[in-house]
């Protein structure tokens, strides 16, 4: 008996590194290719904590507001319902570093596996090393109206530049101390993050590149390892 021949396969994607890899670039671009969802955290929060008031909510509203992350239990919550909510419109998602704790691994590589199927779910881990890492920080610059807009310095982007989101924003250093947000950020991804890619590893859904490359070359790796392990089913050049 032949296969139902889908011409839109859906894909669960989650792309994974340290802060500063790149990896909310490649996230964006592969879910722009793929028509997908992109999945980040702490904008999904934000809408579901506008959008609920039980006293679970209500606390992780308190940790955000003083630059906590949210804790894992509670993010796991709201990724997997936002997840079904995708899957049940028929989109491939991207997720742009969850999940972020080995409890959130644990439980959603599971989740993910049922809803799409093991053979579409995969994670890409962009693997950059720290010297690479705090060369790239020293140059990053952000909007002055939203730090989300982050770029670095180069031929296009300087300090004193209009935001090229266009939002009237202008590039600047960001105020608060980088290097300890950088040491606190990295903490949490060697003690957290990385247990939680060896989840992926586990499950053999894990696919590491080399970060420390251009935008374009990265991309263009990640394409390749994908068509090799989907097959046809991968959109090439996504
Ligand atoms: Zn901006």
């Amino acid at each position: 008996m032949n296969e139902p021949i889908s011409s839109k396969n859906k894909f669960a994607i989650s792309v994974m590194g340290p802060p500063g890899s790149g990896k909310g670039t490649q996230a964006q671009i592969l879910a722009g290719g793929l028509e997908a969802f992109h999945f980040v955290t702490s904008v999904e929060g934000k809408k579901y904590i506008a959008a609920h008031d039980d006293p679970e909510t209500k606390r992780q509203e308190v940790r955000y507001k003083k630059g906590l992350l949210f804790e894992s239990p509670w993010t796991l919550r709201v990724v997997q319902e936002k997840t079904q909510r995708v899957f049940e419109d028929g989109l491939s998602i991207v997720y742009d570093g969850s999940p972020r704790t080995p409890l959130e691994a644990e439980k959603l590589i599971p989740f993910l596996i049922k809803l799409f199927g093991k053979e579409c779910v995969v994670a890409v881990e962009l693997k950059v090393g720290e010297a690479e890492l705090r060369s790239r920080l020293s140059k990053r610059r952000v909007c002055s109206l939203d730090h989300s807009h982050a770029f670095i310095d180069s031929e296009n982007h300087h300090i004193g530049d209009l935001c090229p989101k266009m939002d009237g924003g202008v590039l600047q250093k960001r105020e608060i101390d980088e290097s300890a947000l950088f040491e606190t950020r990295m903490g949490e991804f060697r003690n957290l993050t990385i247990p939680a890619i060896e989840f992926f590893h586990k499950e053999d859904v894990l696919i590491v590149i080399n970060g420390e490359q251009s935008i374009e070359n990265v991309r263009r790796d990640i394409d390749e390892a994908f068509a090799k392990r989907f097959g046809k089913r991968w959109p090439r050049g996504v």
